[in-house]
């Protein structure tokens, strides 16, 4: 079995064909076929290859992984060139030298008419030998497909174009180019967008007319932002990379966009391997699916309270370099990530958490100092005792805490709130003897001295 992912390098990866790649990924791993990349890249005017490399990014970061590609159209001209020519002997094309004028006025003229704009075959028997080159579709009966997902989808012939295969500089149009290409490279499940669900029966045509099996096709609905329209930069971000940048676990992105349009009762988490397991194209759903981003915030924070510590170190490394935050051996990275586990929603909150263990900060906040560095007498009390402590151990430190709050006759957050200002600069962070422990000893030290020696002005 084999399908394919085939974008468009026309800008970033939108998160829209993401799901897409990721349904077919899917489908392949489950029936242990293969994966194919394909790059559309023959529209040359709008292909860059920024977008080559981004959608490499993407699929690089998130794991998709293929078997065989990427493929790029642009080498593959001298055999589209080969069918056009063939399709044109076999008297199955034709030229078409219409300028784009007369094809206005046609066009104007059936829709005043209130009819479908549709090329009138006014070239179709002239034999002219330049042009662009169209297809002749046939003119009866119905073109009847079963998609995987919307079930029997059936079209009149008649209602279709003799559709232009080569415009007239020569260039090969999608719909030739994903037939030949699909057929060469054995494709035999095409899944991809219900935007495509027009082109799907001209590109059966063209099958049956170059007398090639078909492929089976699933169209997988559209993502909907949450006002009901097609999912747009005025919803969310919906560059992949962005997804990355904010801090998300490339797993808890597919999880979440594998819920767009499919479901499992009403399970929310999966693993990658639990995707593969349950997945079903017949469960995927007609109406499109919309995006919502607290529903992603969710995910990720389930997986990263579920993600071993070596694929949170490891994804998490992107952002420390991006904040230039230094790992040194101690404190032990994992035992901070442990740490920080429980407490963060996304990476990129992790990886400021982090900072804090391993650099100094410049300042305290100066409206929390305010607050909890009024009274001086439990730091003082602290650094005596912390001072004679020889086993750095967060019971020790929390035992010390307490006898701080009994000296002086206060609750466990007089003690503490000052003590997380001082070790954090901004009192963001989590248990307060874990956070020592981890701060060590000679760091917690030197921030308690800068804190007793805080002077407000
Ligand atoms: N290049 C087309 C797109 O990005 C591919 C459509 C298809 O999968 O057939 O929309
Ligand atoms: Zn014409």
């Amino acid at each position: 079995m084999k399908s394919r992912f085939a974008p468009s390098p026309t800008g970033y990866l939108h998160i829209g064909s993401v799901r897409t790649a990721l349904f077919a990924w899917i489908w392949v791993k489950k029936q242990k076929g293969a994966f194919i990349l394909r790059i559309e890249d023959t529209d040359q005017q709008r292909s860059t290859q920024q977008s080559v490399d981004a959608i490499l990014e993407g699929m690089a970061w998130l794991g998709l992984d293929y078997d065989a590609g990427p493929y790029y159209q642009t080498q593959r001209f001298e055999r589209y060139q080969a069918v056009i020519q063939q399709l044109l002997d076999a008297d199955k094309a034709y030229y078409c030298a219409c300028s784009p004028e007369r094809l206005q006025t046609l066009r104007e003229g059936l829709i005043a008419k209130g009819e479908k704009s549709k090329y009138d075959g006014h070239c179709a028997h002239k034999n002219l030998t330049t042009g662009a080159v169209r297809f002749r579709t046939p003119t009866r009966g119905n073109m009847d497909f079963m998609d995987l997902v919307k079930g029997k989808i059936s079209v009149n012939n008649k209602e279709l174009d003799d559709l232009i295969i080569a415009r007239s500089n020569g260039l090969p149009t999608y719909n030739l180019t994903v037939v030949i290409d699909d057929h060469d490279m054995g494709i035999d499940c095409v899944i991809r967008g219900d935007d495509h669900i027009n082109n799907t029966p001209r590109q059966i045509n063209l099958y049956h007319a170059l007398g090639w099996n078909l492929p089976e096709f699933a169209h997988l609905p559209m993502i909907l932002g949450s006002d009901g329209t097609r999912l747009s930069k005025r919803h969310s971000a919906v560059n992949v990379m962005a997804y990355r940048d904010a801090g998300f676990l490339p797993e808890a992105l597919l999880n979440y966009l594998v819920r767009l349009g499919w479901s499992h009762g009403d399970q929310e988490l999966f693993s990658i391997d639990e995707m593969i397991a349950l997945f079903e194209l017949k469960d995927v759903n007609k109406a499109p699916a919309s995006f919502n981003p607290d529903k992603l915030l969710w995910i990720n924070q389930e997986h990263i309270k579920q993600s071993n510590i070596d694929n949170l170190r490891s994804n998490l490394a992107w952002h420390l370099q991006k904040m230039q935050i230094k790992i040194t051996p101690t404190p032990d990275i994992n035992a901070v990530i442990k740490h920080l586990q429980e407490r963060c929603k996304t990476l990129s909150e992790m990886a400021s958490g982090v900072k804090m263990f391993y650099q100094d900060f410049a300042e305290f906040d100066p409206q929390l100092a305010k607050k909890h560095f009024k009274n001086k007498a439990p730091l003082i009390s602290l650094q005596k005792k912390l001072t004679h402590l020889n086993h750095w151990q967060a019971d020790k430190i929390k035992l010390i805490i307490k006898e701080v709050c009994t000296e002086l006759n206060i609750g466990f957050g007089k003690v503490g709130q000052p003590l997380r200002l001082t070790l954090s600069g901004d009192g963001n962070a989590g248990a307060i003897d874990e956070v020592a422990t981890l701060v060590g000893k000679t760091k917690t030290l030197n921030r308690l001295n800068k804190a007793i020696n805080f002077q407000r002005f």
